[in-house]
């Protein structure tokens, strides 16, 4: 122990002289991990990585989201870039051997860490968002990437959070022969983009849409994300890609993430009606269909803790005239 101890202290020494490459070269678990990229082909000229059904830990790295990357006559198009600098980089690599062509556009559907820590391998002139997606990293971002440091652990090493630099102000992008309907909406967080390609028919939900894994609620606003749900659920398409779990050629996505919401957000609001506290809310059964859902216990204590102290503010006696 002390000999690898001083081994070490000799190394960082001697890298502070000569550079950090040595110290690398010599200490193996300093070995940056790789990622397992797995692309499934949905149709011709269209790949999804598929995030695992799982928290972020350090086993996943974070790679618990969906990526999905498009073929197009001017380069590839990457849909959201996961969870550290280091899956950008693998990402980067991947799409550009799928397509044969460099990255043309990055989207990034919501402002998530999980979504968006990739960001960091593509130029940021290339990586699209809303304004409101900007808007969050912004704020939240130094606070996301503490958190995935904590949760994921090396694997975020040299991740640091960027800004998209292409602001999405209109409602549909031609990247080369592909025409993209860029559906602005909100409901799982302030500012949630929707993505449909013409051509064959998919949409790109993002985080509205949960598949088979309990939905996250940190950010949400139930309400509109259901009205979300709806005008997604209004358009035609071949097929919906969610921001987590499988990709089907049925509406079970939008059903399943509609009755969550439904269904968590009346048990919660009915356990603080009848006076429960927060643990004994956590504690309560949930329907006997979630068995089969990732994370649904986790998923729900975990809107509990944030749904409560909402539903307890709002029943505090309003002062000052707001009224
Ligand atoms: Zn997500």
């Amino acid at each position: 122990m002390s000999a690898t101890l001083s081994r070490r202290n000799a190394l960082a020494a001697l890298s502070g002289l000569a550079g950090a490459p040595i110290l690398s070269m010599f200490d193996a678990e300093a070995a940056p991990k790789a990622y397992t990229l797995m692309p499934q082909k949905l149709t011709d000229g269209v790949w999804m990585v598929a995030g695992v059904p799982e928290a972020i830990n350090t086993a996943n790295g974070g790679a618990i989201a969906n990526i999905s990357i498009l073929s197009t006559s001017e380069g590839a198009v990457i849909i959201d870039t996961g969870p550290s600098k280091r899956y950008g980089e693998q990402l980067r690599v991947l799409a550009q051997s799928l397509t044969g062509k460099d990255v043309a556009r990055v989207y990034l559907t919501h402002f998530h860490p999980d979504h968006v820590f990739g960001t960091q391998a593509f130029p940021a002139e290339s990586v699209a968002a809303t304004e409101g997606v900007i808007k969050g990293l912004t704020e939240l971002g130094e606070g996301f990437s503490a958190a995935m440091y904590q949760a994921a652990g090396d694997w975020m090493r040299g991740t640091e959070v960027v800004l998209p630099k292409h602001v999405i102000t209109s409602s549909v992008e031609d990247i080369g022969d592909r025409r993209l309907r860029l559906l602005r909406m909100k409901g799982h967080t302030a500012s949630d983009l929707a993505i449909f390609d013409e051509q064959t028919g998919i949409i790109f939900a993002g985080d509205l849409v949960f598949l088979d894994r309990a939905p996250t609620t940190p950010h949400a606003d139930i309400g509109a994300w259901k009205v979300a749900l709806a005008n997604l659920g209004g358009i035609p398409h071949t097929m919906i890609v969610p921001g987590h779990g499988p990709a089907e050629d049925n509406t079970r996505g939008l059903d399943q993430t509609r009755v969550w919401l439904t269904e968590i957000d009346a048990i919660i609001g009915q356990a603080f009606e009848r006076g429960l506290d927060m643990t004994e809310a956590i504690a309560l059964p949930l329907p006997e269909w979630t068995n089969k859902i990732a994370l649904a216990r986790y998923e729900y204590e975990r809107t509990v803790m944030h749904l409560y102290p909402k539903l307890e503010a709002a029943k505090l006696p309003k002062v000052g005239g707001r009224g």
